[in-house]
Parts: C-alpha cells; structure tokens; sequence
C-alpha cells in the first residue's frame, strides 16, 4: 500500500480562514480578538517562534500582544503580569511561552491563567474538563492530531488507537481526546516494554516522542493511519541539516494508507489549532458576559 499524504499545511490553511472571517465578524461589532504572550528571557530560538505567532495572528485579524520579562523574573513577577491580563477585559486570550528559566514552575504559572483564556488548553481545570467530557479548550496539539485524522474521513469510533509518547504537552492529551473520540487507546512511554506488538496492533499511530526515525515499517499495521507528531533536527553525512519526524516516512509510507509528513504536517495544525482556540476563547468571554449583561 502507498499512502496518502495528509496535508497538515493545506488544512491549517482551510482552518485559518474560517478562523478569519469570524474574527472579522468580531472586529465589525466592536469585540476585537486579542491574544498576549509571555516570554520570559529570551533566546534567538524564543524570538523567532514569538515573531511567526505574531505575523499568523495578524494575517488571521488577531491582535497580538508580547510582554517580556527578565530572566531573573521571580513567581510572583509572572503571577502578577498573568493576574493583569486575566483582569484586564481587552485581552481575550493568553499565552505563556515555554521553556522557563528553572526558577519558575511552568505548572503552577499555567493554573493561574483563566480557563477561559488559556488559548493553549493547558491549565489543570482545562485537562480536567477534558476528562469529564466537558471540553472548554483543548490542548492545541492534541486537537491538530484528532482534526488530521478526521481529515481522512475515517470514524475513530472503536478503533485500535496508540499512543506513542506521555508527555503532559503531547502523548497524554492526545490519547484523552482520542478517548473522547471513542477510540480503544493504549499510551506508551519509554518504559513500555515490547513497543513494537503494541504498535503493530494500531490502526491508528500517534507517534509524539522526539525521536528521528524511532519507527519503522516493521511497527506499523498495513492500512493504519500515522501521525507523526515528533520534530527533530538531524544532520546528514553531508552536514547539511534536515527537519525529520519521529517515523521513518519512505518506509511507512509503503505500508500505511494515511500518513502525515513532517515538516508540513502536525506542526502547522497545532498552529491554527491555537489560532481557532483564541477565537474560542474570545467567543467564551463574549457569552460569559453577555450572560452576565443585566437586560
Ligand atoms: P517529551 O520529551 O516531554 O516526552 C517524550 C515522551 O516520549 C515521554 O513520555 C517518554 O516516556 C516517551 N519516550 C521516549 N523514548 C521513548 C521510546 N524509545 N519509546 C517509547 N516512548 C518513548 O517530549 P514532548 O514535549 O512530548 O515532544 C515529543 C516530540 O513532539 C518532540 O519531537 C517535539 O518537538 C514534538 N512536538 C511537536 C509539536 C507540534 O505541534 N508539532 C508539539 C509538541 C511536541
């Protein structure tokens, strides 16, 4: 079998413009869709990654905002600078930057955000909801990952889903919402023993590990649906660098009928991802107050 491709960057692009005009809608009746960031310290990796938000933000009509703190910012420096924007009625989304410099405690700064404007779904009450199937925000990545397999038309209910990868970013929100979704799920992690006869059972592959090519054609079920969620930077014996997946994909691609590639894949799915969850958010708050409204 030669599988198809499932163009992450095609559908990003579809995503984005529904995004837009609903923004536009938005900024016609006065409510402006406004996302700020954090950064805290810098580095060339950080600015450039912060930049490219700011530029998808602004095609799509999101303004967007970058507040920069030292690298010797205290708990209670970032604490305050959330606290502001959660009180703060034009922001309608926040974002916090990670890595953080090792004096901060990325958990505890992620809960004080407001659920409602935790545009990348990872407060501990938004994982929560998640689990009891009341979703507000999902975790952005997790959703590209459920978005591309509901690209190829196939129904996820019932089927053999694994995981391969645990993180709190990754591998364990992705198999939440496949769960959610219905779907048999079995998690793995670099304790799983015999990774290969789970694998080999997936009709669907979800591979978030940061591993280049940890998973070859012999892992994987003929006809099975792969995501690849990995992004690893590796270097060809004639030193030029290269952007790979953690799935070796010439190999898999002979075995599997979908498969995403990387670059060009989950990466930019998880980008729109965060752009549709901002517009939620802002969308969250416009009910709220609107509830809140004395008529
Ligand atoms: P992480 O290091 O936090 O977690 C890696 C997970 O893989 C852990 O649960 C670990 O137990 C597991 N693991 C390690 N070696 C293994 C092995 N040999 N077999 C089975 N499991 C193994 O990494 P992360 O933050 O979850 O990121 C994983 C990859 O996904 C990275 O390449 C990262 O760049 C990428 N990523 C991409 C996106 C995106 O939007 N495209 C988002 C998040 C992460």
């Amino acid at each position: 079998m030669t599988a198809r491709l499932i163009d992450g960057a095609a559908l990003a692009a579809q995503a984005r413009l529904g995004v837009q005009e609903r923004v536009t809608q938005l900024a016609r009746v006065g409510r402006a869709v406004q996302l700020t960031a954090i950064l805290v310290g810098s580095t060339p990796a950080a600015e450039v990654y912060a930049e490219n938000q700011s530029r998808t933000s602004h095609a799509v009509g999101i303004d967007y905002h970058l507040i920069k703190l030292p690298a010797t910012a205290t708990m209670d420096d970032v604490r305050a600078a959330i606290e502001n924007l959660n009180d703060d009625p034009a922001v309608t989304g926040i974002m916090l930057h990670l890595p953080l410099p090792k004096q901060l405690d990325a958990t505890v700064l992620q809960h004080a955000i407001n659920p409602v404007k935790d545009v990348e779904g990872v407060s501990p009450a938004n994982i929560g909801y998640v689990v009891y199937g009341h979703t507000l925000i999902a975790p952005c990545t997790a959703l590209a990952v459920i978005e591309l397999i509901k690209s190829t038309g196939v129904n996820l209910c019932g089927l053999e889903a694994v995981v391969v990868g645990a993180s709190e970013i990754a591998g364990k929100p992705i198999s939440l919402l496949l769960t959610e979704q219905k779907a048999t799920v079995t998690l793995c992690h670099i304790e799983t023993k015999h990774l290969i006869e789970h694998t080999r059972r997936a009709e669907v592959l979800v591979v978030a590990v940061g591993k280049a090519g940890l998973i070859g054609a012999d892992h994987v079920k003929e006809g099975a649906i792969v995501i690849d969620v990995g992004i690893n930077r590796i270097t060809l014996p004639d030193g030029t660098k290269k952007t790979v997946g953690d799935v070796q994909f010439e190999a898999v691609s002979e075995k599997a009928a979908y498969i995403t590639p990387v670059p060009g894949g989950v990466g930019p799915m998880t980008v729109a991802m965060l752009l549709k969850n901002t517009l939620r958010s802002a969308e969250l708050l416009l009910q709220q107050n609107d509830t809140n409204t004395p008529t």
